[in-house]
This record gives structure tokens, C-alpha cells and sequence, in this order.
């Protein structure tokens, strides 16, 4: 049976944005932190189908520039690392925004998002510009003072050049080489906002990839092609999918090029990874401050030296939210009560869905769920997968279709039978985007699935 999905008009970005958010907390995706108390400014948790999304971006990474490439090594280092770090990097001295306050509300603002001189809220005088460093300080040990100073890491990147040894070492790998590594940043950002697109607390997905000088330029221009190749991999749409070069005056002092891959929001175009050539400057700060040979050495050319960088830089949360945000759509679908209305659904590629399968016995009949519950048992050993038989099939189906899950499969009276009549033991695969159903025998579901997850990517 095939059922026609039609599509709607596209919906304008702001109240698309007001429909994603409610879903995403409606649903489990993204709930404010310490909501009891108020929330958390700019902090949120993922509830228990944000934090599968956020798992399999994570993966879908970690596949694709860690397991599936010869050249780079995995990394887990440290949220909390030795505090002259912070001060090789520059990031004590420099890592700040300009910050501005209203003399009447008290509002602050970052000076580069205010145009004008005056508060955009209500109208007061702003004071003069600021420097804000952004690094969350604390303590380590039982006295709090300055001695005793720790950073919450602005990023993860630094854990990978004070490793940069360690994993050369042990690896024993040839330039050009990388480290890659997820994990936790903390910035005490003076404007937060839009969900989890600038939070003070979110994950990273950092590569420094290590390269001779003359090889930078070309590798640099390999990572553009691979990241945003990597996107669209996943899904995304290329047309919501840009590159943008800094101009000169946005550089930092070290970078001799940096672009940006931006992702059409409904906000318009922002920031989704930074892909910079950072020279050789970390490199050469860490080695001057700690006073460790750093230096690269060419076993064939008889040459010591240390490699360039080039650093492709992604936000785990804000890559999530465009996946989130790319997979919203509204059709027109047969309606659960007869006729068409209004269908909401998460378009995630396989990889990306949260939940792969549904099983979903037809009615609460004993002889139904007791095949419906086996299946189920069954595939979740190798799929993460739903099953529900609360409510009216129609209601079943709508649900997961709202958290995008790409197959229903269905256990009804033909599949087991009635009084007097045998059961063909055959289910109903549903398909999420198209609707098509197919009927396949029991036996074969989790091949099938297998396949249909395998080829159907993205
Ligand atoms: P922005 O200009 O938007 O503040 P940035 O240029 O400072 O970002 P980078 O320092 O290049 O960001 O960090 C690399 C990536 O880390 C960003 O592309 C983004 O995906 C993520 N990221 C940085 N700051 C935040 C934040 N406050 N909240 C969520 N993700 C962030």
C-alpha cells in the first residue's frame, strides 16, 4: 500500500525555530538545565532522545576521521590541565570579548553584536568597552587562592598539543598525522542564546592535524572537502551548507587562513566549525613555555622540526541542533481520524535517528504482543529500538514519526492469526519520509532492517 505525502509550504524562520524547540522539549531532545529552580542560564540537558542524537553525531565523527583513517589517533585528555597551559596558549591574556553595560538596566552586551552607542532594551548609556576573558576559573586543593587557580577548559584543542609527544610516541606515525578528541568546553560567554546553538557549558569536536609547512595550504583545502563533505554525509541539506572565509581582520594574529562552515539556521547563516591553519604557533608556544622539545623528527630527511597545524574545529551541540533543525518537516499525511492534516516529522538519515525501528502490535490482544514483544527483544540487540502499544495505531505511527524514527514495523492478525484462521507470519514495514509499506515474514525483519539502515545512508 502506498500513501501519498504532499508537501507544505516552507515555514518562515522564526515560528519554525518556536516549532522546533517546543518539539525538542515536547519529545526528549533538549530540556533547560535545573528546570525546578528556574533553569540555568544558556545551560541544557538532553533528555532521552537528545542525548541518542547526540551520541550518534558524536560516532558518525569519530568514524569517519578516527576509525575509518590511518592517519589519525583518538584522544580523551583532561578537562582540568596544569594552568601555564592557558598562559602558553595566550588564552589567559587574550581569550576575552569586548564587553559593554547599560548604566541604567545593568544589561550587558557583547560590544561587537551592539550597533549604536545607546541599549538596545532601554535606551540607556553604555559604558565603555571591556575585556571579558571567557575561561571559568576555579580551585584545586582545600585552599582558594590564587596559587591555587585552575582553568575549566575553553577547549579541547590545548589537550591535544600538550599530548602531542605522547601520542607521537606511541604511535610511531609520519607527518602528515592527526589526534582527534570529543569532550567537554567551558565558556563563561557574555550573551549566550538560541538554545544550544552558544551555551557556557558544550562539547567539542577538534582535529589538529599535523602537517610540513609546505604542505599546509593543500591539506587545509583536503579538511574543507572532508568536513563539509562529512555534513552532508549525514544528511544535510548542501543548500543549507556554506563555506565562509575570514576576512583578514577576523583572523587571530596566528592563523594565516581560517574558514568557517556556516549552516543556514532560521536565523540565518552562523558558525558550525572553524577550520583554521594555526602554523606552528601552539606548537611553538607549549615549547617555549614548558621548555620541552616538541620538534618533529624526519627520520628520512635527518630533520627535526615542528609541524604546521591545521584544525578542523566542530560544536557537538550546534552541529546537533542543524541536524535537528535540517530534519524538521511538515507534510500532509493521511490523518489518524481519516482525511489529510498535518504531519510533523524528523527527517533523520539513518545514522542520526535516534531510534532505528518501532515495533507496534496493532492492538493489545495477548497473542499480538507476545510476538511483538519477541521481535523487539530480538532487534534491540543490534538496533536501539522502540516499542509501544499505547494508543490508536494512527497516534503510534505520528509519534515516531515526530522523533524520526525511518521504520515502523507492525504485528497485526494476519501475522498471528485469529480463531479459525492461521497466521502468515508476515509483519507491516512502515517507511517514515514515504509512507510505503511493505509486508515481509517475521523471520526477516532484522536482515531486512540491517540492509535498509546499511544502503539507505543518509
Ligand atoms: P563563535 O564565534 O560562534 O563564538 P568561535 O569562533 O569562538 O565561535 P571556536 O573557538 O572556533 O568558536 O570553537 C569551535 C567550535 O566550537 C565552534 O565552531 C562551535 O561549533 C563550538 N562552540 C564554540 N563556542 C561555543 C558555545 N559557546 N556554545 C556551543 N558551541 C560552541
Amino acid at each position: 500500500m502506498q500513501n501519498a505525502v504532499k508537501k507544505k509550504e516552507e515555514i518562515p524562520g522564526q515560528e519554525k525555530m518556536e516549532k522546533i524547540v517546543s518539539l525538542a522539549k515536547r519529545r526528549g531532545f533538549i530540556f533547560q538545565s535545573s528546570e525546578i529552580y528556574g533553569g540555568l542560564n544558556s545551560c541544557y540537558d538532553y533528555g532521552p532522545m537528545g542525548v541518542l542524537l547526540k551520541n550518534n553525531v558524536k560516532q558518525a565523527w569519530w568514524k569517519a576521521v578516527v576509525q575509518e583513517r590511518d592517519d589519525i589517533a583518538g584522544l580523551d585528555s583532561s578537562i582540568l590541565m596544569h594552568p601555564q597551559v592557558w598562559v602558553a596558549s595566550g588564552h589567559v591574556s587574550n581569550f576575552s570579548d569586548p564587553m559593554v553595560d547599560c548604566k541604567k538596566c545593568k544589561k550587558r552586551y557583547r560590544a561587537d553584536d551592539i550597533e549604536g552607542v545607546r541599549c538596545p532594551e532601554c535606551g540607556g548609556e553604555l559604558t565603555e568597552a571591556r575585556q571579558f576573558n571567557l575561561m571559568f576559573k576555579t580551585f584545586m586543593g582545600p585552599v582558594e587562592d590564587e596559587a591555587n587557580v585552575v582553568y575549566l577548559r575553553p577547549e579541547t584543542a590545548q589537550g591535544i598539543f600538550a599530548n602531542f609527544k605522547n601520542v607521537l610516541t606511541v604511535t610511531r606515525k609520519k607527518l602528515p598525522f592527526g589526534i582527534a578528541q570529543i569532550g567537554k568546553a567551558f565558556r563563561n560567554e557574555i550573551t549566550p542564546g538560541k538554545i544550544t546553538f552558544r551555551t557556557r557549558e558544550f562539547e567539542q569536536m577538534e582535529i589538529e592535524y599535523f602537517v610540513r609547512q609546505e604542505e599546509a595550504q593543500e591539506c587545509h583545502k583536503m579538511w574543507l572537502d572532508e568536513r563539509m563533505n562529512w555534513y552532508k554525509s549525514l544528511g544535510m541539506k548542501s543548500e543549507n551548507l556554506r563555506l565562509r572565509a575570514h576576512a583578514g581582520d577576523e583572523l587571530a594574529h596566528y592563523a594565516v587562513s581560517c574558514y568557517d562552515v556556516e549552516y543556514n539556521f532560521p536565523w540565518g547563516w552562523s558558525e558550525l566549525e572553524g577550520i583554521a591553519n594555526r602554523q606552528d604557533y601552539d606548537l611553538g608556544c607549549h615549547e617555549k613555555t614548558s621548555g620541552k622539545d616538541l620538534k618533529y623528527f624526519d627520520e628520512e630527511k635527518k630533520e627535526s622540526f615542528l609541524p604546521h597545524v591545521i584544525e578542523p574545529s566542530a560544536g557537538v551541540d550546534r552541529s546537533a541542533l542543524a541536524f535537528l533543525v535540517d530534519a524538521y518537516f511538515e507534510d500532509e499525511a493521511p490523518s489518524v481520524k481519516g482525511g489529510v492534516d498535518t504531519r510533523v516529522v524528523l527527517r533523520f538519515s539513518n545514522a542520526l535517528a535516534p531510534v532505528k525501528a518501532a515495533v507496534l502490535p496493532l492492538s493489545k490482544k495477548d497473542s499480538l504482543i507476545g510476538v511483538a514483544e519477541k521481535l523487539y527483544r530480538d532487534l534491540r540487540k543490534d538496533f536501539f529500538c522502540d516499542y509501544d502499544d499505547r494508543a490508536s495505531i494512527g497516534k503510534r505511527y505520528r509519534r515516531q514519526d515526530e522523533v524520526g524514527t525511518p521504520f515502523c514495523i507492525t504485528v497485526d492478525f494476519d501475522t498471528v492469526g485469529e480463531e479459525g484462521r492461521e497466521g502468515d507470519g508476515m509483519v507491516t514495514v512502515r517507511f517514515r519520509d514515504t509512507l510505503q509499506q511493505e509486508r515481509i515474514p517475521l523471520a526477516q525483519v532484522k536482515q531486512r532492517l540491517r540492509d535498509l539502515l546499511n544502503v539507505c545512508q543518509p
